[in-house]
Order: structure tokens, then C-alpha cells, then sequence
């Protein structure tokens, strides 16, 4: 792979959470790579750490962060406040689960796409233009009219495409999605992918995806990153993981993916481990079946296999 085509790089990235009498440690030492025209999905359990991810990729996760994201060649650690600023929206930018939150109750539509915009030095005209038109890009019907549309006035998944449009407006390089479609109904939810899956196609963007869900990550991703516990535990091609998950977490996940639109995700047995105090050795152990006297000593080191990563000491015996 040509270097050009890398969008965004992490490495050995640590997000922790100073809680006075302990240290929560949500993110511990992550390297990835995100490509030119990927969408990358990020999976696991709730409390896996894939949030805290997310918000440090686009400086505002409150915790304490380490190591370096690279993002279009400029390693963000080092950016000032008001260089990030700027960055924000114009080179990254990040779509939250609750559309509702993201947008200002008091203000239309049209206003708040506008700003973002005329906050970055067009003119309020080619301002108004251009929203009208991403608008009509995020499938929003009577797009002009609906400029003058407060909030409450859209249902969730129409709200959610303005973020989307207020998301991809300067044409970022990378868009960070953190379970975008959850808060909405199942029929809605494809929807909503199907639309990130094609704008990530037409705009060229790179995507990341974060989810609790295999199943909406096998619906638009070509790549995913399983994540356990504040560990990138398996990176691979999707096909390629579906086919052959090799982490025992991986196979679990997969399992649970409903049957149907209307199925109904299964949880897994057991829970994800307090991350102030994760298990010894492997932190998947504790609900590993294939779980050995290595797995609860030894941390597993990344193994790499041809495309693949893998965090287990039983890759290749199981
Ligand atoms: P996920 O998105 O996978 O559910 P999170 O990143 O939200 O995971 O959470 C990972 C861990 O970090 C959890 O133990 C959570 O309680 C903790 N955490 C998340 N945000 C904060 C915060 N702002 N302050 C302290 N702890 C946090
Ligand atoms: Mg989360």
C-alpha cells in the first residue's frame, strides 16, 4: 500500500482517566492505520473503550492522552487549541449516536449548517448555496424549505442526516461515526448506513465506524478492529474476518449478530472488566473457552498474519 493512500495513522495510543484513588485506563496502547476510501470498523462491548477512542482521535475525550494520531501527515498531539480548532470539521469530524444533543433546539436547521460555513470563511450567500445542496446530498426532501426547520421538527433519522451534512460540509478526510444509528429504528438505521456507505464512496472520505454491532459493521465497513477491554484485540479485512475470525472474542461477537432485521442482539456471556483493575495476562481470559495457564499470566503480543492482527495466545492451536 502506497503511503498517500494512509489517511490516518494511531500509534500506541493510551487514553486514561485519573479518578483520584484509581487510574481508568480505557485506552491502552493502540496502533491502526485507516486508508484513503475505508470505512474502518471499530467493535465491541459497551465499555470496550471505543468512545474514549473516538473522541481522543478528534482531541476532546477529557481523559489523559498519549501517543500520536496522525491525520492527513500532522500528528494531532501536537496541534495547539486553536489549531485543532481549525482541523475540526475541515479535516476530521465526528457524528454522535443522539442526534438530538448534537444540534441547537433554538436554532434552524439551515442556521447551524450555515455557520459551519461561514465559521470557516465563506460568504453567509455561498454559505446558504452550498448547505442547500448538502442537504439535498444527505436525501433531505424540499431541502430549501427545510432550512427554515428547527430541530423538533424532524424525526430522528432526518436530524441525523443534518449531522451527517454538518459532518462532511469541508470535506473532511476522515469522519468518525460513534453509533450513529443506535438511537434510531431499525428500518431508519439501514437507511442512515446506506447513506454513509455511499457518501464515503462518492466524497472519497475514510470512515470510522464505531459500534456494538458485527452486523452493522458488515453492513458498510471493508475493514474492522475488534476492541476488548481498551485493547485492539483483531484487525483484518471484513470478508476475511467473517470467513476466519481468530480471536475467541471475534468468534463471540459473531454469534451475536441477530437473525432478521427485527432480531434482537444477544448479549455475551460474562461482562467486560473494570478497567481500573483488568485481569492479568490476556484480559479476555476470564470468559475465554479456550483460555489456558499462559492466557491468565502473559499479555499476549500482537501477532501479525499477513493482513490480520491478533491479540491471542492460542492463534493457530484453535
Ligand atoms: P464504549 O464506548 O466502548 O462503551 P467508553 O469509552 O464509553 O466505552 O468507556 C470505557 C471506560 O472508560 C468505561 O469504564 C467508562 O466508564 C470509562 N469512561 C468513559 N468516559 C469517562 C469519563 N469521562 N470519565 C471517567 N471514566 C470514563
Ligand atoms: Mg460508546
Amino acid at each position: 500500500m502506497h503511503q498517500n493512500n494512509v489517511v490516518a495513522e494511531v500509534k500506541n495510543l493510551k487514553v486514561y482517566y485519573d479518578m483520584g484513588d484509581r487510574t481508568i485506563r480505557a485506552v491502552d496502547g493502540i496502533d491502526f492505520t485507516i486508508r484513503e476510501g475505508d470505512c474502518f470498523a471499530i467493535v465491541g462491548e459497551s465499555g470496550s473503550g471505543k468512545s474514549t477512542l473516538g473522541l481522543s482521535l478528534i482531541r476532546l475525550c477529557p481523559g489523559k492522552v498519549s501517543g500520536e494520531i496522525i491525520v492527513d501527515g500532522v500528528d494531532l498531539m501536537k496541534l495547539s487549541d486553536e489549531e485543532i480548532r481549525k482541523f475540526r470539521c475541515s479535516k476530521i469530524s465526528i457524528i454522535f449516536q443522539e442526534p438530538s444533543s448534537a444540534l441547537n433546539p433554538v436554532m434552524k436547521i439551515g442556521e447551524q449548517l450555515m455557520e459551519v460555513f461561514t465559521v470557516h470563511g465563506y460568504s453567509k450567500s455561498e454559505a446558504y448555496e452550498r448547505s442547500v445542496k448538502l442537504l439535498k446530498t444527505v436525501g433531505i426532501p424540499e431541502a430549501e424549505k427545510r432550512m427554515q426547520s428547527y430541530p423538533h421538527q424532524l424525526s430522528g433519522g432526518m436530524k441525523q442526516r443534518v449531522i451527517i451534512a454538518m459532518a462532511i460540509a469541508l470535506n473532511p478526510r476522515l469522519v468518525i461515526a460513534d453509533e450513529p444509528t443506535s438511537a434510531l429504528d431499525v428500518t431508519i438505521q439501514a437507511q442512515i448506513l446506506n447513506l454513509l456507505k455511499n457518501l464515503t464512496k462518492s466524497y472519497g472520505l475514510s470512515t470510522i465506524l464505531i459500534t456494538h454491532d458485527m452486523g452493522v459493521a458488515a453492513e458498510i465497513c471493508n475493514r474492522i478492529g475488534i476492541m476488548y477491554a481498551g485493547k485492539m484485540v483483531e484487525v483484518g479485512e471484513l470478508e476475511s474476518i467473517f470467513s476466519n475470525p481468530m480471536h475467541p472474542y471475534t468468534r463471540a461477537l459473531m454469534t451475536c449478530i441477530p437473525r432478521g432485521l427485527k432480531g434482537l442482539l444477544k448479549p455475551l456471556p460474562g461482562h467486560v472488566p473494570d478497567l481500573s483493575n483488568p485481569p492479568e495476562g490476556c484480559r479476555f481470559h476470564p470468559r475465554c473457552p479456550y483460555a489456558k495457564d499462559v492466557c491468565k499470566k502473559e499479555e499476549p503480543k500482537p501477532l501479525h498474519l499477513d493482513d490480520r492482527l491478533v491479540l491471542c495466545h492460542r492463534v493457530g492451536e484453535i
